[in-house]
């Protein structure tokens, strides 16, 4: 299937072509138009949907059981965030101790992360 992206925009307001360009927030890659006449910008609309997903979950305080299993331990990872880093089968994941208290997973996903 055809990305609304591949197409060409016009603006709105001068009618000119518009250009493709590439803004971050806060890590996140987003695809959107800008109007060089006009400075106008079009943020591309499944990205922002993933954007604000991003941000719900980020906003969201997840309490989560860690239990032993043999010799490691356990977490549990809620489906949300597993959903939202799209992974569907058993996979190896970056895991560090970041700073004392602070224990980082690292799904990579790369196009989120500019
Ligand atoms: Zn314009």
């Amino acid at each position: 299937m055809k990305d609304i992206f591949d197409s060409v925009m016009l603006c709105d307001q001068c009618n000119g072509k518009t250009e493709k360009t590439q803004v971050s927030k806060d890590g996140f890659r987003i695809r959107a138009w800008h109007c060089p006449k006009c400075k106008k910008l079009w943020y591309h609309p499944l990205d922002m949907r993933d954007y604000q997903e991003y941000i719900l979950l980020r906003n969201k305080d997840f309490q989560v059981k860690l239990r032993e299993v043999g010799n490691s331990w356990i977490v549990s990872i809620p489906k949300e965030i597993i959903r939202f880093e799209e992974i569907s089968t058993a996979k190896v994941i970056s895991l560090n101790l970041d700073e004392p208290g602070k224990v980082v997973l690292k799904f990579t996903k790369i196009r989120r992360v500019l």
